[in-house]
């Protein structure tokens, strides 16, 4: 497997080399809206920890990892008032995986609303803003 490169994207958000909406953070992750979102209120949740996905992951930053990701399913669906919350994860380009810093989508959905499409639009700064404010009142 390719090795994990420092240089992803996700890694300079985690250095807050380049910016993002952050919605949580603790000693294990950080919680960040998606700017171009599948739904509104779309967040990845990323390990502090680099790795390039799940294949090369420590266990022990995958068991903390999934406790952030419960926590931001629970906040985004309260949030949106939704009636479910997508989680999805992918695993080298085959799989759809385009960021190569493991990280998890939580996307709240909607009876009879579709997904848009993965890496589609880019959303509007304050859209995300007040997305991910909306997120913060629910942690
Ligand atoms: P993957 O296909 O690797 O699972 O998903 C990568 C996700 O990262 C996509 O949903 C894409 O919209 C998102 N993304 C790509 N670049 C950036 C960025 O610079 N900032 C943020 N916040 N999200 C990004």
């Amino acid at each position: 497997m390719t090795a994990y490169d420092t240089d992803n994207i996700f890694a300079k958000i985690l250095r807050g080399e380049i910016p993002s909406t952050r919605v949580y953070e603790d000693e294990h992750a950080i919680a960040f809206m998606d700017v171009m979102p599948q739904a509104p209120g779309h967040v990845l949740v990323i390990p502090r920890q680099g790795s390039r996905n799940i294949l090369d992951a420590d266990p022990v930053v995958l068991q903390n990892a999934i406790v952030v990701v419960q926590k931001i399913a629970v906040a985004v669906k309260e949030a949106f008032d939704a009636d479910g919350v997508y989680v999805a994860q992918f695993n080298e380009p085959a799989s759809g995986q385009t960021v190569f810093h493991l990280h998890f989508h939580v996307i709240p959905r909607h009876e009879g609303v579709p997904l848009k499409p993965h890496s589609g639009t880019m959303e509007n700064f304050d859209v995300l803003k007040a997305n991910a404010e909306k997120i913060k009142a629910a942690l």
